[in-house]
């Protein structure tokens, strides 16, 4: 799908465009106070653009814009078939925009643009397209209260749907909120991480360009104590759909508490365990995906397999596995193919991940990386690395590192590998390795994921519920169960 050479790819950066404005009311516009923030390519340090940083002016524009458009009916009350085409429209237009978006995300954080373009702006738009044909086929009820009433039970779209996403995946989170709020009919106010603001500009352009009403799709650029903050607390905002760490989840709550007690869904962190028992029959497997499920994206993933729990009988042959796993995904530039991992988002975030990997240096034995790295001279780079050894209690097996770090923790028996697998304040995605049907039951249920994968690490798709247990948040993103949190069901009861 993405055959384009190093040099290709350099040159179609050459000549790419920003959208740097808010786009409200179907317009891109500055933001009122005509304040900017600089979003700066990660790879190299160079400044993309001066960004337009919405305040709480900008935030009340979107959102009287947003609910405006909601009331005219002209999206909300719209046909579920007409919106169905609207977005499959969009979805065809974001493939053939692959090369672009995939630019866009590469640049804006880091990111390989052979992943984008492979992985990211593809399952955008499959998302997109999943909805799309989902949403005519979603039946109401008539409850079964028997001759002498009909009593329906419907869905109907909240209203203004405010939604805050993150970083690592920016086009990717943004179409997890947007693709079934828009489905059901809502409107949106799409708050973009400041690190990464390009594609959900974009993403807009493009929604309008397919047939979507002006005001159904607001995104406003900025800080999250400012942008963010101000959705949050607006009295107009129906439902707050956050992705995001476990810190900022928490004030959302807050914010909705202190405000109009907007219903509030939140994607917060994870210290997912893959767990690997000596029964598992092919190790080399274990072990590429294990090297995925920690390295893929800088192990900038929510979900990213980043305790790796090894029967002790097999750990030392599963490190020197992932020893070598790891040599071959050394860092490169992110716009050239060959190039196996890439930028970190920015160099504060890479300072945070570098002070954990100096704490694990403390702790426990660091068997390959560990090292802060430039590429042709300039960026902010970590090497994959790895701890063995590394005790339950450590910080580095504890907190979300959100970095291509690995912490490696041996164990005996199936009960210990459960007792450390849940001894986590998180519970997003679990994996675990083994070649009995009954084992891998007996541990998927009782490991607290909202994901367990077997034999395979960090499965998703369109159809499946996404979310965590415990602090990783509560509401589930993806497959129709995502739309119960941008509809309300409304009883109508009839007497006749
Ligand atoms: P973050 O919480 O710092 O920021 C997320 C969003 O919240 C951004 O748009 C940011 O501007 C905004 N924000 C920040 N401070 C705010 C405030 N005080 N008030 C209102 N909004 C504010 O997270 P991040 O660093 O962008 O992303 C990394 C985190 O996201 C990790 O914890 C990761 O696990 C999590 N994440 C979770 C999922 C999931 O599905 N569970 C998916 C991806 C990322």
């Amino acid at each position: 799908m993405s055959e384009l050479s190093h040099k290709d790819w350099i040159g179609k950066a050459s000549a790419i465009r920003f959208r740097d404005k808010a786009f409200i009311d179907g317009k891109f516009v500055a933001a009122r106070s005509g304040r900017t923030f600089a979003s700066v390519n990660p790879a190299t340090g160079e400044t993309l653009a001066e960004v337009a940083s919405c305040g709480e002016e900008d935030i009340d524009l979107a959102v009287s814009s947003a609910r405006r458009a909601f009331q005219s009916g002209a999206w909300s009350r719209a046909k579920p078939a007409h919106r169905k085409e609207v977005l499959l429209r969009l979805a065809q237009l974001l493939r053939e925009n692959l090369h672009e978006l995939a630019l866009l995300e590469s640049l804006d954080m880091g990111k390989l643009v052979k992943d984008a373009a492979t992985i990211d702006v593809p399952g955008s738009a499959a998302i997109f397209q999943w909805y799309a044909e989902a949403i005519d086929k979603v039946y109401d009820e008539v409850a079964p209260t028997g001759s002498g009433d009909l009593v329906l039970v419907r869905r109907e779209p909240l209203g203004v749907i405010g939604a805050v996403v993150p970083w690592n995946f920016p086009l990717d989170m943004a179409t997890w909120k947007c693709a079934p709020a828009l489905a059901a009919g809502n409107s949106v106010v799409l708050k973009p991480a400041e690190q990464s603001p390009f594609s959900a500009l974009r993403l807009a352009e493009l929604a309008m360009e397919a047939g979507l009403p002006a005001g159904v799709l607001n995104v406003v650029p900025g800080l999250g104590e400012t942008a963010g903050q101000a959705l949050g607390r607006h009295m107009e905002v129906d439902c707050l759909a956050f992705t995001g760490s476990t810190a900022v989840g928490k004030l959302f709550l807050q914010y909705s508490g202190q405000s109009n007690m907007k219903q509030v869904w939140l994607e917060t962190g994870g210290k997912s365990p893959n767990l690997v028992f000596a029964d598992c029959g092919n190790l080399d497997a274990a072990a590429d995906m294990a090297a995925f499920g920690i390295f893929f994206n800088q192990g900038e993933v929510c979900s990213a397999n980043s305790r790796l729990l090894v029967q002790r009988s097999v750990k030392d042959a599963m490190v020197e596995k992932l020893v070598q796993r790891a040599a071959a995904t050394q860092p490169g530039d992110p716009l050239d193919p060959a190039s196996k991992m890439g930028a970190m988002v920015d160099a504060r975030h890479a300072a945070n991940v570098m002070r954990f990997v100096e704490a694990g240096k403390k702790t426990a034995r660091l068997v390959t990386g560990g090292e802060q790295v430039t590429v042709n001279g300039r960026g902010s780079f970590i090497q994959p690395t790895i701890f063995d050894e590394v005790s339950p209690s450590d910080i580095i097996a504890r907190d979300e590192i959100f970095g291509p770090v690995l912490s490696v923790i041996a164990f005996d028996d199936e009960e210990e590998a459960i007792s450390i697998a849940n001894d986590s304040v998180y519970g997003l995605a679990a994996s675990l390795w083994t070649d009995s049907l009954s084992r891998a039951h007996r541990i998927a249920e009782r490991l607290h994921a909202g994901t367990v994968s077997v034999n395979t690490v960090d499965a998703l798709s369109p159809m499946t519920p996404f979310g965590g247990f415990k602090q990783s948040g509560f509401g589930r993103d993806l497959s129709l169960h995502s739309l119960d949190k941008y509809t309300a069901l409304k009883t109508t009861w009839i007497k006749y």
